[in-house]
């Protein structure tokens, strides 16, 4: 449907229609209970999560309960991205230049109900994006961008490490990088291999069959190399009312990684 949507309508009507499917879904969650950030909405439970037959049991540990915003389908990492910026965002200009890499609405409608409109969302396929581009070398200028959010997109590239010196060279000075990334907290350094290509062998091996790495708990480390700063800001961390429920492993830990340059 949503794929049928970007090929066929303007964005305009795009959201306006999303926006009363997910009116609509949201009144199926009546209550108090939790809260979204992106959206501002509070619900009884948030939508629950079923690993799709792409994404490993082993690694994420099967269902999760109250995971998504029914209305923006904001997952936890958006909610503590959300709630970090609305502590930091009255700092900011409101022409401050932001840009999404991979477009996720409940971020991106964040940033417009809060008055910020020079927002760029890029993707490598993606039709809804503003611009297709590669993270790893975009043609934006150097210190180009105020804020930057990069939400479960390092694990698709050939090299992440290429893609955190691009957002390095294209954040101002100023800048915040937002990240997050799909990370077993068991491993202590990161997972990759060159060699291992099907979709069956990258299931199994990263946990989602177009992974071509599983972050470990190396990740803050490594982008401190690529030139920042970096703060963590973990699932526990935040108000209870925001985070989901989850069985099984440490991936409920949700770390979002807040990154600012290192300036000479
Ligand atoms: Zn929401």
């Amino acid at each position: 449907m949503k794929t049928f949507l970007k090929k066929v309508l303007p964005k305009w009507m795009r959201e306006f229609i999303l926006r009363i499917i997910h009116a609509i879904k949201g009144m199926r969650y009546p209550g108090s209970k939790v809260l979204c950030t992106c959206c501002g909405r509070r619900f009884g439970k948030f939508v629950d999560q079923y690993p799709g037959k792409h994404q490993s049991d082993i690694r994420w540990a099967g269902n999760s309960e109250s995971v998504f915003c029914p209305y923006c389908e904001s997952a936890a990492r958006h909610r503590i991205a959300c709630h970090w910026l609305e502590l930091h965002m009255p700092f900011l200009n409101r022409d401050c230049r932001i840009l999404m890499v991979g477009a996720e609405w409940s971020i991106e409608n964040y940033f417009y109900k809060k008055g910020y409109k020079n927002v760029t969302t890029i993707d490598l396929y993606d039709p809804a994006a503003d611009v297709l581009c590669d993270i790893q070398k975009t043609q934006f200028a150097d210190n180009s961008m105020d804020i930057i959010t990069c939400n479960h997109v390092l694990e698709h590239v050939s090299d992440y490490k290429m893609a955190l010196r691009e957002m390095h060279r294209i954040m101002s000075h100023r800048g915040i990088l937002e990240l997050s990334v799909p990370t077993d907290y068991n491993l202590s350094t990161t997972y990759e291999d060159a060699n291992i290509i099907s979709k069956t062998d990258r299931l199994i091996h990263f946990g989602q069959e177009d992974h071509l790495r599983i972050f470990g708990r190396d990740f803050k480390q490594q982008v401190e190399l690529c030139g920042f700063i970096v703060e963590v800001v973990a699932g526990n961390n935040v108000p209870k009312e925001i985070r989901p429920i989850v069985h099984g492993y440490d991936y409920n830990d949700n770390h979002v990684y807040f990154c600012r340059k290192i300036l000479n």
